[in-house]
């Protein structure tokens, strides 16, 4: 997968794109991310991004020139490499806390796109022709409003690339994580099994895998239960529909 990231603060992607696991998937060769400063794509000296909005208001708001211009660019950019052969279906990105929110369900359907181009926004936001006629999504991390769109596109890049293929280690830690059957996961411990008076639950030192499996998908669902209870599914006695699959 290729990610290109638009930005006017490119800088902050370097400490989050050069570590853990993003900086492996960029070395095994699982993803190609690519900062832009929006500012290289203007055509004054002043290499202006902003301006003050039509109809008042206080702040400045990104321009679209340069946002179309950026896009457009690297669309050309990526279907010169990819060649006719290699035909790359190119996602554009609006991150802006009034798009749709983002989940692990958005996070799986992005991790099987091709090419991802993420338009960070910033001051009082973007033109709204970019929504309307170059992105093809728009997207919000949560119901709160960052200063601007670089860590909501971080959030977005990492949860889509360690969904990759081959990025992570065990491939089994994604099938029994938060969010997959509607659940979130069970609660983990590991040694020591007494720590300051605080014990591990006895049934995982049994090694009665049976038993622990049926304990982890009991302490799933009530951590559901209380802290998410929008994400279970109830059948009409008021029992969570779970799926058929094993917790480890
Ligand atoms: N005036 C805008 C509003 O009230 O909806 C907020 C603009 S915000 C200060 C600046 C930029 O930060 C946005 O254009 C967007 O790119 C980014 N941003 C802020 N909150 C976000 C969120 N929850 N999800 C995604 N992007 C966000």
């Amino acid at each position: 997968m290729r990610i290109d990231i638009i930005t006017i603060f490119p800088k902050m992607f370097d400490p989050v794109l050069n570590a853990s696991m993003m900086k492996r998937a960029q070395n095994n060769g699982k993803a190609e991310i690519f900062v832009h400063d929006l500012r290289d794509y203007t055509r004054d000296r002043h290499r202006k991004v902003d301006d003050r909005p039509f109809g008042g208001g206080s702040g400045m708001v990104l321009s679209p020139e340069p946002l179309f211009r950026a896009v457009e660019k690297i669309k050309q950019k990526v279907s010169a490499v990819g060649g006719k052969s290699k035909k790359q279906k190119t996602k554009v990105i609006l991150l802006c806390p009034q798009g749709r929110k983002f989940n692990q369900k958005t996070a799986k359907s992005l991790s099987r796109c091709s090419h991802l181009i993420l338009v960070c926004g910033h001051y009082e936001g973007v033109d709204e022709r970019v929504r309307q006629h170059l992105a093809d999504e728009d997207i919000s991390i949560g119901d709160y409003v960052l200063t601007g769109g670089e860590l909501a596109a971080m959030v977005l890049t990492d949860a889509v690339v360690r969904l990759l293929p081959g990025v992570l280690g065990d491939k089994n830690s994604l099938n029994f994580e938060s969010f997959e059957g509607n659940l979130l996961e069970y609660p983990q411990y590991t040694r020591p099994s007494v720590f300051r008076g605080m014990h591990v639950p006895e049934i995982l030192l049994t090694g009665d895998h049976k038993k622990i499996e049926a304990w982890r998908r009991k302490e799933a669902v009530k951590k559901t239960r209380r802290n998410r209870p929008d994400l279970l599914r109830l059948d009409k006695n008021n029992v969570p529909r779970l799926s058929a699959k094993k917790f480890r």
